[in-house]
């Protein structure tokens, strides 16, 4: 077990399973069992710093396929997906793909090395929870096989954890097999990446702008009155208010009508995309 998870309660059993700088994975507990909200890169151990904070049952239920939502799959028995994610998740992830991500993680990492003097000078951003950790001694072995196979989730499905409930939305948009969680007696929303206080990936093959921009709004006019607080899947951001459900709907409203104009840029990838600013989080799109 190595320290690379930041593990943090963010509200009554419930925690933040962090690996801070690539992604947010949210441990809900109920009396009978828990849900592991994404099971993360599968660079670390996740099944142990899950075990390390319950001793329920954990059922991992993965927010879609996207390879950094699905590789910590292997250290669990029982997981969920989306029915358009199970034939990605029986697969292994190409091994080129993860070495093209671990050069990114390593300039990461150089990149947090520069700022981190600055930062407590001057800035006090960093915290014990979101400070980038070094990568694992064995991360050039790492590899995501395919499986556990995973059971279908159906739209509006209530999770009974035993005295607390996690209802399945289906959010398509981001790509076609993500789904959010509401815990609605607590208040809180495990978003995935459908969204993001950072830059929203709509720029990728699966991703589907106006099936996008029509979750949002959805969400904003439906699902946020329920809502306390949100948990996206990605950035050192990972709680915001259920203010952001209507102002990234807006955003992309205006992304849809041609009303918000992008400029060139790239994604963290280096990929050339269009990118829209909306002061604390950017929409991402093809250039073409
Ligand atoms: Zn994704």
């Amino acid at each position: 077990m190595t320290d690379w998870f930041a593990v943090e309660p963010i509200a009554p059993r419930t925690w933040l399973i962090a690996e801070p700088g690539h992604v947010n994975c949210f441990l809900v507990e109920g009396d009978d069992r828990a849900v592991l909200v994404d099971t993360g890169l599968g660079i670390g151990d996740i099944g142990s710093a899950v075990a390390a904070v319950t001793d329920r049952p954990v059922l991992a239920v993965n927010t879609h396929s996207h390879s950094d939502h699905r590789g910590g799959n292997r250290f669990f028995t029982d997981v969920a997906a989306h029915p358009s994610a199970l034939d990605t998740l029986a697969q292994e992830v190409p091994p080129a793909q993860l070495r093209d991500y671990l050069a990114v993680a390593r300039e990461q990492l150089r990149a947090y090395d520069r700022m981190r003097a600055d930062d407590r000078r001057f800035f006090h951003l960093f915290t014990r929870t979101t400070e980038p950790r070094p990568l694992p001694p064995d991360a050039d072995e790492w590899r995501v096989p395919g499986g556990p196979a995973a059971r279908p989730l159906a739209d509006r499905e209530r999770i009974d954890l035993g005295g607390r409930e996690l209802t399945v939305l289906y959010t398509p948009g981001h790509s076609p097999d993500s789904v959010c969680l509401l815990d609605e007696g607590s208040g809180l929303f495990f978003a995935g990446d459908t969204l993001i206080t950072g830059d929203f990936w709509a720029h990728t093959p699966d991703t589907d702008l106006a099936a996008f921009a029509g979750t949002l709004r959805w969400l904003a006019d439906d699902v946020a009155g329920a809502v306390s607080h949100v948990f996206p899947a990605h950035t050192l951001r990972y709680r915001v208010g259920p203010d952001f459900l209507r102002r990234a709907a807006d955003g992309f409203a205006d992304v849809v009508s041609g009303r918000s104009v992008g400029e060139p840029g790239a994604d963290l990838l280096g990929r050339s995309v269009l990118r829209h600013e909306f002061g604390d989080f950017t929409v991402l799109r093809p250039v073409s």
